[in-house]
């Protein structure tokens, strides 16, 4: 009875999501084609795999890779030469030491839910893209803007929660320079054909401080500084990349999913 209940729920499922557009298109929903009983629309296989979450949000969740934990940066190294990360550790935070460059994960990473905690230098100093510009690129392409947007106008698409010069984010949910921020993202890998054209591209959620920034964007390709955004060659998972823009940018609790 049992497999013959599972073979209805898995062709159920089949029939749901064939039907999921069709059910809210204009056209009248289909009638089922079967007399139903409530089980034949219950998966029970395989069950859903157990997470325990952290006790805040900044907390990891069981399954999550901790990409900072406040103590090192063994997971880090210079985008530059791969050599150890040049910036520095203090106070269960890291900072950008200005010129030394980028740092890149040692792993790399396709779709993906990313939690960090950011927060402009604590000397207010520069305007618009000079003041506390960071950012976290995704792919080790997409640019996912981090820049002090407290009383900092930019051009829209340029300031924080900003895809860099892609899309503007919703609205503005900056706090003040000495306040920690966080990035709570989803993140969808593009995807491309066999003969390398692009098949989807990447699309991107992420909340502010709790705030919806960008609503399962679309990206447009290479978040380039000049230039159309596009995406000119096929790629793999790659590396999560911060920006070193000469601001002495701060972050802390970064963790991160594979989906
Ligand atoms: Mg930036």
């Amino acid at each position: 009875m049992k497999k013959v209940q599972t073979i209805a729920s898995v062709a159920f499922a089949m029939l749901l999501s064939a039907k999921s557009y069709a059910q809210y298109s204009s056209t009248p929903p289909a009638v089922s084609p079967m007399p139903m009983k409530p089980e034949m629309t219950e998966i029970w296989e395989p069950e859903v795999t157990v997470v325990t979450p952290g006790k805040t949000s900044a907390d990891a969740p069981s399954d999550a890779i901790i990409l900072f934990d406040g103590k090192d940066l063994s997971q880090w190294v210079s985008a530059k030469d791969g050599s150890p990360a040049p910036w520095l550790v203090i106070d269960g935070r890291m900072e950008v030491v200005p010129k030394t460059g980028d740092i890149k994960t040692k792993l790399k990473f396709g779709d993906c839910q990313l939690h960090i905690e950011f927060s402009a230098p604590d000397e207010v100093a520069g305007v618009s893209q000079g003041r506390g510009n960071s950012g976290v690129f995704f792919q080790d392409r997409y640019e996912l803007q981090i820049l002090d947007s407290y009383q900092n106008r930019t051009y829209r698409n340029g300031q924080a929660g900003s895809i860099y010069k892609d899309t503007a984010p919703l609205v503005n949910a900056m706090r003040g320079p000495l306040e920690w921020n966080t990035y709570d993202v989803i993140y969808t890998a593009p995807r491309f054909k066999p003969d390398g054209r692009l098949d989807y591209p990447a699309r991107i959620t992420v909340l502010h401080n709790g705030v919806l920034v960008q609503n399962n964007t679309t990206i447009l390709g290479l978040t380039n500084y000049i230039g159309l955004h596009m995406y000119p060659e096929a790629h793999g998972e790659d590396v999560i990349h911060l920006q070193d823009h000469g601001n002495k940018t701060q972050f802390r609790n970064i963790w991160i999913r594979r989906l």
